[in-house]
């Protein structure tokens, strides 16, 4: 059967979300091409020629760009089966069938779509432990990610260790797929992919696990591996505070390996807030977590949602200047100084009785909220019009944060800013 695998966007990374199911669908003797539109043109002789084509829906604005693709594809090839795979696929289940989409395929997805191919009902969201391939990644091309260290980019290779999340944080899209359930890829299989990608010219890996310490022995055993195997090649990973705190010990080793950064989503440095989140961590716990990652020489990275309907502009402030207060202006991409929450289909953030929300919005994918202090939404959008233009100017992330910080008459004059070249980062500046 011949097949097209089709992705929009995933944070600037070559997708393992296309690699592996290209894996899968090859060794049943399927013809696959695999289409990264955050890269590469659309192909329309092979969408006219497919038999099935599958969209790869791993975050929320991978699946808004996907929508119009859908329909794009629809009317190049009416007769091809749609198939959505991926996190957000059955998260927006509805929605892709209204665009003609007839199966979706959730969690463990290679397993499901191999079913699917060979014409057999699959299930809605798998959660099987899958013995992986190694991805499938020959004739790629494209410009993907780089990590900026020093003044020197490196291409930076991109793989998971493992899927899903143990956790129940409230506004997370894996919960509601995952329920609290992770699932790792075969420490070989990691290697082998890291392998073939170094062999291609990266100098770095970014391991896309929501959480690389749900399963911190895999991930030790992986880092160790990589780093005894290519020494020169450094890694950056996602480790949620509470698992920084527990697992302190191992930071160590994490440097040690070539851990070049390592994001945290913080998401508030409001108490309530991330009670209401369910976060499991509280401002003080990010105050230890970043005295401990400093004291192991690790560059944290945190990441925040900075509007949320429990937002103030005095917790505003205070978040901006404890940014400022802890040297972090450097680590915080300008983007997370304005991203706001979302409600996704699915979300637990519904069964909260103080959040208020409108009717799912199809184009947006959320369920839209208003803040009941319209001043503090103004405060979001003039934020967000300040940092898409500045960064549109390519200013630094300095020159961005004081901007920023003026919007809500934040004094800046006693604080030091580290240079930019000090802290290492991923050339692709939007996460979502
Ligand atoms: S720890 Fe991270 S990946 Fe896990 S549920 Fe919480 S937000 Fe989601």
């Amino acid at each position: 059967m011949k097949i097209v695998l089709i992705s929009t966007y995933e944070l600037g990374h070559d997708p393992f979300g296309l690699a592996s199911p290209r894996a899968w669908l090859e060794e049943e003797g399927h013809q696959v091409r695999v289409l990264d539109l955050a890269v590469e043109g659309m192909e329309e002789g092979a969408i006219r020629e497919a038999e099935m084509i599958a969209f790869y829906l791993p975050m929320h604005t991978a699946t808004r760009l996907a929508a119009p693709v859908i329909g794009r594809v629809k009317g190049l090839n009416p007769g091809a089966r749609l198939v959505a795979y991926g996190l957000y696929a059955p998260l927006n289940e509805a929605l892709l069938r209204e665009l003609g989409v007839e199966a979706v395929a959730g969690g463990e997805f290679e397993s499901s779509l191999v079913k699917l191919a060979r014409g057999e009902a699959a299930e809605r969201i798998c959660l099987d432990r899958l013995r992986f391939r190694t991805p499938e990644r020959r004739d790629r091309r494209g410009r993907y990610a780089m990590l900026v260290s020093g003044g020197e980019k490196k291409r930076a290779a991109y793989t998971e260790a493992s899927r899903g999340c143990k956790h129940l944080c409230r506004h997370c899209p894996v919960v509601p797929v995952y329920q609290g359930r992770f699932r790792v890829v075969d420490a070989e299989v990691v290697l082998a992919d890291i392998r073939q990608q170094v062999a291609g010219g990266a100098g770095h890996v970014t391991f896309g696990d929501p959480d690389f310490f749900n399963g911190p022995a895999h991930a030790i055993r992986i880092v160790t591996a990589l780093h005894r195997e290519f020494p020169g090649v450094s890694y950056d990973a996602t480790i949620k505070i509470e698992h920084l705190l527990r697992h302190r010990k191992l930071l160590d080793t994490l440097r040690e390996t070539g851990c070049a950064f390592v994001t945290s989503a913080a998401e508030s440095l409001d108490d309530e807030v991330l009670a209401r989140l369910e976060k499991n961590h509280t401002r003080r716990d990010f105050l230890e977590a970043v005295a401990l990652t400093r004291a192991a020489g690790l560059t944290l990275q945190p990441t925040f949602i900075a509007f949320t309907p429990w937002t103030t502009i005095e917790g505003y402030r205070d978040f901006l200047r404890t940014i400022a207060e802890l040297g972090l202006v450097e680590n915080v991409a300008p983007v997370q100084l304005v991203l706001r929450l979302l409600v996704t289909p699915g979300s637990r953030l519904l069964e909260l009785p103080d959040l208020e929300v409108g009717p799912f919005d199809a184009k947006s994918l959320v369920y839209p909220w208003k803040h009941r202090d319209a001043e503090v939404d103004a405060l979001g959008r003039r934020a967000f019009e300040t940092v898409a233009r500045l960064q549109k100017e390519n200013r630094s992330r300095a020159e961005i944060f004081r901007e920023v910080a003026s919007l809500v008459s934040m004094p800046l004059d006693n604080f030091d800013l580290t240079p930019r070249a000090a802290v290492p980062y991923l050339d692709e500046p939007w996460y979502c």
